[in-house]
């Protein structure tokens, strides 16, 4: 191994961790994934070697308020999948937290029961130094988890507002879950989140006003402008706890992908996430340039002249961008 494939404490980066990872070293996995998180120099390298062994994992998000069961709901779907001999994956993201605190006590549970599957990699992914945020770090985090070999990789994140929107939006199916009782189909419809559900999930079926919650999310949903062609996203009532309406569940989210496969709206939706991709780094790369600039000057300066009238704000913009390039 020469200098140039050590990281900075020394371990192994790049090619040799990317077979390690493919032929299932945890470990060697969960550098990748740190690599990603701290938006380490060596990540340019990893990700071209990647590229080409990528584009085969399917990627189902989960989102709803803290407590309506979505580590139970991942669990449960996890089993599901692994009885069809599934390699699963579980990404943990938690975009209002720059590190990762809230979602450990959930995996630590989860752990328990996959501990011993090599076909289930779990983790928790914060974004430290990540040019494009949590944004920019969780698709690529899926890159290296779809070229390790992972066929399904569940994102589960925490909470209910827009960045769990922008995170819900890399996924293939998005699942929305809510709980009865807790308000939180409302809470859903403010944040936007009704609008990404492809499948809805009413869990806690077992406790009151199961029913309600669903009449009050079947009119919400209703209320969606859809056209004949455009997929109706059914909702699945569950008790994840016990396992029950799993297999629907599980049933409904094929039927998804199905849909996504011949209406062409897969293809449209790994487009449009590329897309976002692409822009997300450009954009973050661009604004590292432009606070790089010597002392920042550049743009004080820019400043000076623009308040000072000598300047219009658009000219001083592509100055700046010019600089930077
Ligand atoms: P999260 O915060 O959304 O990930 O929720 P958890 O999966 O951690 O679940 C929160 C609590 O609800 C835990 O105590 C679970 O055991 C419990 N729980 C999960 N699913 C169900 C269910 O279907 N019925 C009932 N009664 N409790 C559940």
């Amino acid at each position: 191994m020469s200098a140039a494939d050590l990281g900075p404490r020394g371990q192994e980066a790049g090619p040799g961790l990317v077979k390690r990872a493919r032929d299932g070293d945890v470990r060697a996995l969960g550098r990748l994934i740190s690599l990603v998180e701290n938006g380490a120099p060596e990540l340019r390298a990893v990700l071209r070697e990647l590229a080409p062994l990528t584009g085969q994992a399917r990627v189902l998000g989960l989102t709803g308020a803290p407590g309506v069961g979505k580590s139970t709901v991942t669990t449960a779907l996890v089993a599901a999948y692994r009885e069809r001999g599934l390699r699963v994956a579980v990404l943990a993201v938690d975009p209002t937290s720059p590190f990762t605190g809230g979602a450990l006590l959930g995996d630590r549970v989860r752990m328990q029961q996959h501990a011993t599957d090599q076909g289930v990699f779990i983790r928790s992914m914060a974004s430290r130094g990540h040019l494009g945020g949590l944004a920019g770090a969780a698709p690529q985090a899926l890159h290296v988890l779809d070229a390790a070999g992972f066929g399904l990789i569940l994102v589960e994140t925490v909470g209910v507002g827009q960045a769990e929107v922008e995170i819900a939006a890399l996924a293939d199916s998005t699942l929305v879950i809510v709980a009865p009782g807790l308000g939180d189909a409302i809470q859903a419809a403010k944040a936007g989140i009704l609008e990404i559900g492809d499948v809805f999930v009413v869990n806690k079926s077992d406790k009151p006003g199961a029913q309600e919650t669903v009449r009050d999310l079947r009119g919400m949903i209703a209320m969606a402008q859809r056209g004949p062609e455009d997929w109706k996203p059914p909702i699945v009532r569950t008790v994840a706890s016990d396992g029950e309406g799993i297999a629907e569940l599980a049933a409904k989210l094929d039927a998804h992908q199905a849909w996504l496969d011949s209406s062409g709206e897969g293809e449209r939706r790994r487009l449009a996430r590329a897309r976002g991709e692409i822009t997300t780094l450009a954009l973050g790369e661009l604004r590292q340039r432009m606070g790089a600039l010597p002392g920042g000057s550049a743009v004080d300066e820019l400043a000076r002249r623009v308040a000072a009238g000598e300047l219009d704000p658009y000219s001083a913009a592509d100055e700046l961008i010019a600089a930077a390039g």
